[in-house]
Order: C-alpha cells, then structure tokens, then sequence
C-alpha cells in the first residue's frame, strides 16, 4: 500500500511539470520504474544539476558560474541589451544566432492580476545595470500579451528618461511559411504598420540587371 502511495505521488510529482498531464506523468513513472538505470542516472544528474547550476548575477541566465557565457564574453558587445520575460526567451534568441550583445532576463512580466510589481520583475535592476555599463541600445523583446504590451510600454517611459539610449522592440507581424489568409486580422494589421522596403531584393535585383549587362557586354 505504501508503494502504491509513493508512485501515486511520483505520478502527481511529475505531473505538475509544465506540458505535462496526468496521463503523460503515468508514462514516465511507468518508464522509469521498468528502467532503474535511467532512474539512478536521471536522480544523479538532477542532483548534479542543483548544486551546480546558478543564476548569472548580471542577465538572470542559468550557468554554473555566476557570471554567465554571455555576460563573461569578451566577443559580445556589453553596450546592447535585448530585454527578455524568462531563460527560455533568451534561449530561443541565442538559438537564431542574430543577436550579439547581452540580455536582461525579467523573470516575469507587470500584472496586477498576479501581483507583479517592478521589483519583483527585476526592473530597477535592469535599470541600474543601463546606467552602470553605459549601455547604448536596449532591445525590448517581449511578447505582444497584455501583460507584455504593459510591461513594454512601462519599461520605455522608464528608460526615455535615460540619456542617449536608443530603445527598440522586435518587429511583430507574419511568421515565415504563413499564409496571409490563415493569420488573424490584429497581426496582419501590425504587420502592415510595420511594413518595411525590401531593400534585400531590390539590390540582388540590381545587382542581377548588371550582371546580365555585363555577361552581353563581354560576350
Ligand atoms: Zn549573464
């Protein structure tokens, strides 16, 4: 009987994982009790993983020193700042390898539902830090939520008190391989406010008018 509590525990346990539910959390009890191997390794790693792993004492990141990869590189540039809400943003960022310059991880966004204040979304950190390192450019990348959209905006009133300090947010608007016809009419309209010249295509344009004339003119 008491076995059975600790793998009704075990299920609950893992059950409260984010994207899991109780069916998925039976699974893996299943899996890892039909294989102890996994489970010894899993349980060592795990342990490994709490002693070892930190927040950076700059961004917020995960690491196991207290200054991050990012924060302690010497080939990042120290004077951009792209504003993330938790790792997992700034993870999906470094995954697009377009960003170079060093994050500020909120922990969370402004909500007044959820008791979210300033200081407890590491705001006045984030400000001090801009003053401290002279920081240039702050890029606010942030999801177009409500609770984002508030957290965007009171961050902007904040930091344009800053003397020259350029603030951007990342462009919103249609996703790559999406068809026009399947979007909602908020983001086509973003998306068109936002429109941008494609300056890309009209120089491979060019460049291709004058290759052509050059390929005539030699032949
Ligand atoms: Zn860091």
């Amino acid at each position: 009987m008491k076995e059975k509590n600790v793998l009704h525990q075990l299920v609950n346990k893992i059950s409260k994982l984010p994207g899991m539910g109780q069916k998925s959390a039976r699974r893996i009890a299943l899996h890892l009790m039909n294989d102890r191997n996994f489970l010894v390794g899993l349980i060592n790693l795990l342990q490994k993983a709490d002693r070892e792993i930190l927040n950076c004492a700059i961004c917020g990141n995960l690491d196991i020193s207290t200054h991050c990869s990012i924060c302690s590189s010497t080939e990042r540039n120290k004077r951009i700042i792209c504003i993330v809400e938790n790792i997992s943003d700034l993870w999906a960022i470094e995954r697009s390898q377009t960003f170079f310059g060093q994050y500020h991880v909120l922990n969370g966004l402004l909500s007044a539902l959820n008791s979210h204040t300033p200081d407890s979304v590491k705001i006045p950190n984030l400000v001090d830090r801009i003053k401290r390192d002279n920081v240039s450019e702050v890029v606010i990348a942030i999801s177009a939520t409500l609770d984002g959209q508030t957290t965007a905006h009171y961050i902007s009133a904040l930091l344009s008190e800053i003397n020259d300090l350029k603030i951007s947010r990342l462009a919103f608007g249609i996703p790559i391989g999406t068809e026009l016809e399947y979007m909602d009419e908020g983001t086509i309209g973003i998306a068109i406010k936002l429109r941008n010249i494609i300056w890309i295509i009209a120089m491979l344009w060019a460049y291709w008018i004058l290759r052509e004339k050059f390929i005539k003119s030699i032949s």
